[in-house]
């Protein structure tokens, strides 16, 4: 807006229609003390004003506003009668834009300048606006660099009072903090401890996960630098995204302490449960002679003792078996040994030895599901094991139902060999949590008999078969127990 000021109301006027006439806004005044309260109430981009006006001349309105910090570099337009009085009119004003229009005044004169002067000042304004963007910009970013510095040596700190070993490393993984505990694994604040000889090596696990932007977990054996010995320990690393820049936080805890523990149970499991193999296979072979010599009628009171017997002598060996194939798949020793070998021949010989053992039960084995003599490559007596396994959870989770089915299905490059039972049925939450060692479904943990590791096998000798396994169950309408084993025959085998 521009502010005319004169006392008198003609030139007033004529000036106004003239402004307005090119689309500029006018405020006016008539008196010295009016225009100044006005300027300092308003801003104005451009003032005109009369040199000569009684009471306050514009020199003096002109010094006032010199003085006023919100005002002193707005441009001014004298309007004086004689050029000479030019030089009153930078006194005490020396800042801003000014200029001077003699009267009579020439309009074409006169809006030229004020064009001159409002682009002047549209352009001052826009500087202004940019340099207050930019300063607020730099204050915005000095806070958020202060806010993060003090996020940083929080976590520093933190990481400082950790029992663990820690560590905080960009995303292109150099390292740039480590805690205290580091240097008794490593003299160089960037370069990570030694590791045993054949372990993983961290520096690739971490730049694949870097890669990947997924959270690291893996245990390795760091050299201490003192003594030399080797400690397993469990390393983690942690992305965190600050403005979706990621920096990443890594611990080392000690596990060592725990993987001996892990370690003398496995030894136990194992040496234990060869030692009662041994009595056991004794006791099995003593009651098979037994039972030849007695020669006891089928029906008598005896023989059924005999036959009970030897049922769970035959569970026991069962139990003990699972026992040692724990052990030896916690120390990596689970042998599988593969060959090509007739599909439907294994499941010919796992119902078999199902019927035989549940000879008291009243359920029907249906056998469902074509697969002619399809030939599979791998452990046919393990995978027999794992068949053997659904149908005697079957048998013991679906006891006084009518049926149970195996069946098989060819699915793309694959056979799917299913176990259905109409039993009691798992939940779907805990679905995934029976293949885990030594889980048992709570609610029917009392009502049924088990270790829980039954299936843990069975996932692990499925895995070691590049193969799948899963179930199927909706609620208690039973369950469908399954795994699928590739197609894949070895060249010289087709
Ligand atoms: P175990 O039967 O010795 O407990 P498993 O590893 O064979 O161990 O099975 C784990 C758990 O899965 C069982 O405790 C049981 O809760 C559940 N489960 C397995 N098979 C079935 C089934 N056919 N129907 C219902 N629940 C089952």
């Amino acid at each position: 807006m521009i502010l005319i000021v004169d006392d008198n109301p003609d030139n007033i006027y004529s000036l106004q229609k003239l402004l307005e006439s090119k689309n500029f806004k006018v405020d006016t005044a008539q008196s010295g003390e009016e225009a100044l309260k006005k300027i300092l109430k308003y801003n104005y981009a451009l003032i005109i004003l009369d040199v000569q006006m009684p009471d306050m001349d514009g020199f003096e309105v002109a010094e006032n506003i010199a003085g006023f910090s919100k005002t002193k570099e707005t441009p001014i337009i004298f309007l004086s009668a004689v050029n000479t009085d030019k030089r009153f009119i930078t006194k005490g004003y020396d800042s801003g834009g000014l200029d001077y229009v003699t009267k009579p005044v020439d309009p074409d004169i006169l809006l030229l300048k004020v064009k001159t002067f409002y682009r002047l000042y549209e352009q001052t304004q826009a500087l202004k606006d940019v340099q207050q963007t930019l300063e607020l910009e730099v204050e915005r970013r000095k806070q958020a660099q202060k806010e993060l510095r003090s996020k940083v040596d929080y976590l520093h700190t933190l990481l400082e009072s950790l029992p663990q070993i820690a560590f905080t490393c960009d995303n292109r993984g150099n390292i740039d903090f480590v805690n205290g505990r580091w240097f008794q694994f490593s003299d160089d604040a960037t370069i990570f401890p030694q590791t045993y000889p054949g372990d993983r090596s961290i520096a690739a696990e971490l730049h694949a996960s870097l890669q990947s932007g997924k959270p690291l977990e893996m245990e390795v054996r760091l050299k201490k630098s003192v003594c030399g010995e080797y400690s397993y320990h469990l390393l983690r690393v942690w992305p965190i995204l600050e403005n979706s820049e990621s920096n990443w936080v890594g611990t080392f805890t000690d596990i060592d302490a725990q993987k001996r523990a892990e370690k003398e149970k496995d030894e136990f499991l194992s040496i234990a449960s060869h030692e009662l193999k041994t009595p056991l296979t004794s006791i099995k072979a003593y009651m098979q002679l037994l039972d030849r010599k007695l020669k006891l009628e089928e029906e008598s009171a005896e023989a059924k003792y005999v036959n009970r017997v030897q049922g769970q002598v035959d569970k026991l060996n069962s139990l003990i078996s699972d026992l040692l194939d724990l052990s030896k798949i916690d120390n990596g020793k689970l042998l599988i040994n593969k060959k090509v070998f007739s599909l439907e021949h294994m499941i010919k010989s796992a119902i078999d030895s199902i019927i035989q053992t549940h000879d008291q039960s009243n359920m029907v084995l249906y056998r469902q599901g074509e697969i002619g003599d399809l030939l599979i490559y791998g452990d046919e007596i393990r995978l027999e094991q794992v068949l053997v396994n659904f149908l005697t959870n079957a048998y013991k989770y679906a006891a006084g139902t009518e049926k149970v089915i195996v069946d098989c299905t060819l699915v793309e490059d694959a056979v799917k060999i299913s176990v259905i039972d109409f039993g009691i049925g798992i939940p779907v939450e805990k679905q995934a949590d029976v293949f885990e060692k030594f889980y048992r479904v709570e609610e029917t943990s009392f009502d049924f008999q088990g270790l829980g590791i039954g299936l843990y096998i069975c996932a692990e000798i499925i895995r070691s078969h590049q193969g799948t396994i899963a179930v199927e169950s909706s609620g208690e309408q039973g369950a469908t127990f399954y795994f699928t084993l590739p197609l894949n025959l070895p060249v010289d085998a087709k």
